[in-house]
C-alpha cells in the first residue's frame, strides 16, 4: 500500500498525527516519493500509518490539513483506468 510523505504536520489530537501542507505519494522503505524527490533534501516528512489515498480532499478521511496533492504521485499510483487500452501514438510517423 502507497503511504504518504508530507511537508507538514497536523495534530489531529490524542497522539494522531495527520499529514499538512504538501502531500506526496511514498512507500515505506523508499528514501524519495513515487515522483521522485528525495524526502531528507525536500523536507518532507514520512506517516506510514496514513493511505495515500486517504489524503484526498474531495473523499479522503485524513486530509483535513492538506493543502495540494502531487499531480505526480496522483498519476504514478493511480491504476491505468484512465486509458482505455488503446496506447496514445503519433498519427503521422516521424520521418
Ligand atoms: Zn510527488
Amino acid at each position: 500500500m502507497v503511504k504518504v510523505a508530507a511537508s507538514g504536520t497536523y495534530d489531529a489530537g490524542e497522539g494522531s498525527r495527520l499529514p499538512a501542507g504538501e502531500v506526496h505519494a511514498w512507500e515505506p522503505g523508499q528514501n524519495q516519493t513515487a515522483c521522485g524527490v528525495p524526502l531528507r533534501r525536500a523536507g518532507l516528512g514520512r506517516f506510514p500509518h496514513v493511505d495515500f489515498s486517504d489524503t484526498d480532499p474531495v473523499t479522503g478521511g485524513s486530509a483535513d490539513a492538506v493543502r495540494w496533492v502531487c499531480p505526480k504521485c496522483v498519476a504514478a499510483t493511480t491504476p491505468r483506468r484512465q486509458r482505455t487500452g488503446r496506447r496514445w501514438e503519433r498519427t503521422d510517423p516521424r520521418p
